[in-house]
Formats: structure tokens, sequence, C-alpha cells
């Protein structure tokens, strides 16, 4: 996969870009890019926002800046690209979309700033629009690293167990539901004790008491 993930402040991904999960990813042929939109906007004085229209307090990032970020990396060629834009009122992020979007050859995250972005990037230049969460960030560059995290951790060979990714939260191993406890030394701890079957060595035992507990949160 080629994740691009646009944004004013690339700075902020310098620990994200860092991480084991994401180094394996590009050791195995993937690629994450950061574009600044400052670099290729097409204002003068690398200026990326405007005054709204209709008035209103804060500024908003222009769709002819946005435009230009996705000229200057795609060309002509944005067809069949998936290009995300992250907002508040976007469709709400979940497993099943981080699936969906880790299946996809090309990935572009649409950071936002500021009072948001120019309505005409998520009608004419956006496939999707996305939310990580009913709140409000103050800029797009959390959720990216939400989505790219859950993304990438879905790429081949990006996490040291590749059978973490298949067993997990919401995973189709767990029939959609939420990962069953996990306990390490001391088997007691301040008299809390770890269940007696997880010491046991009966392995089928143990997966009906994980299958068990996942179905338990899931009510
Ligand atoms: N005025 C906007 C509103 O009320 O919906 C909020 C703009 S927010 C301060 C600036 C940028 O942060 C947004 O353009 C978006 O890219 C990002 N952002 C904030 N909250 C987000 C969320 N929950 N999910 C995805 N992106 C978010």
């Amino acid at each position: 996969m080629r994740l691009d993930i646009f944004t004013l402040f690339p700075e902020a991904f310098e620990w994200f870009s860092g991480q084991r999960h994401v180094q394996n990813a590009i050791r195995e042929g993937h690629e994450l890019r950061l574009l600044n939109y400052r670099d290729t906007t097409p204002l003068g004085a690398g200026q990326v926002d405007d005054a709204p229209y209709g008035g209103g307090a804060g500024m908003v990032m222009r769709v002819d800046v946005v435009d230009a970020a996705l000229q200057h990396a795609y060309g002509d060629q944005r067809a069949g690209k998936r290009i995300v834009l992250l907002t508040p009122s976007g469709r709400l992020f979940d497993e099943a979309l981080a699936r969906e979007l880790s299946e996809e050859p090309q990935l572009a995250l649409l950071c936002g700033r500021y009072e948001g972005v120019d309505e005409r990037v998520r009608e004419h230049l956006a496939t999707d629009a996305v939310s990580v969460g009913r709140y409000v960030l103050s800029g797009g560059e959390l959720a990216a690293m939400v989505i790219a995290d859950a993304v990438i951790r879905k790429l081949p060979g990006a996490l040291g167990h590749a059978e973490s990714a298949v067993e997990e939260s919401f995973s189709e191993a767990l029939a959609g539901g939420p990962e069953y406890p996990h306990y390490t030394r001391p088997p007691n701890y301040r008299g809390w004790n770890v269940p007696e079957v997880l010491m046991s060595g009966d392995h089928e035992g143990i997966r009906t008491w994980r299958l068990e507990r996942s179905r338990e949160r899931s009510d």
C-alpha cells in the first residue's frame, strides 16, 4: 500500500513513523508519505486558508490548496484512489472500515485544521469523509494517526506475530466481539488471582474460557 497523509504538520508524525509495525510495513514494501499542503500551495507566502464566506470565527482551508496538493502527488491519476477527508461529521471509523481501507493499494488521508476544510473538498475531491469519534480535535493529525495505525497493523508483515491481528477485538475469529482478558505473572498479586484454567495447560479449556469471556464482553 502507498499511504499518503496530507497535513500542515508533518513533524507531528515523527514518533508514529518510527513505530515498529510502521517500519516493518515499510520494510515489506509499503510506503508512507507525509505531504505538506504548504509545499504545493498555489498561493503566495505559503497561504493555505481564508476567511469563511458568510462570516464567523476561524479560517477555512482552501479547496484550491488541497486540490494542488493532490495534483502534485497524483497528477491526473486520481481515479480509483481512496481519498479520505478527516472530519468530525464523517462516517464513524471502525474495524470494518479499517479492514476495507487496508485492502486499498493507495490511500490518502486529508488532515484539516482551523475551522475545517472548504466543503467542496468533501463534495468533489474526497471519496470518503471519516470521523474517529463524535468529538472535535484541533486538527486531523491525531485522527490520521488513529486510522493509519489501525490500517497498517492489518498489512501482512507489519506485526511481529501475525496471529496477533487474526485474533483480536472485533476480528472474525472472535465473531466480531471484543477480545478476552489477558493475564501474566505474578499468578497472585495482592490476593488478585489469575484464573486457574489459564495455568492448567488444558488448551481446549483455555479456548472455551476465552470465547466465553469474549461473548460476555459483547453483551
Ligand atoms: N469546525 C469543525 C466542526 O465543528 O466540525 C471542526 C474543525 S477541527 C477544529 C479541525 C480539523 O480537525 C478538521 O477539519 C478535521 O480534519 C480534524 N478533526 C477534528 N475532529 C475530528 C474527528 N473527530 N475525526 C476526524 N477528524 C477530526
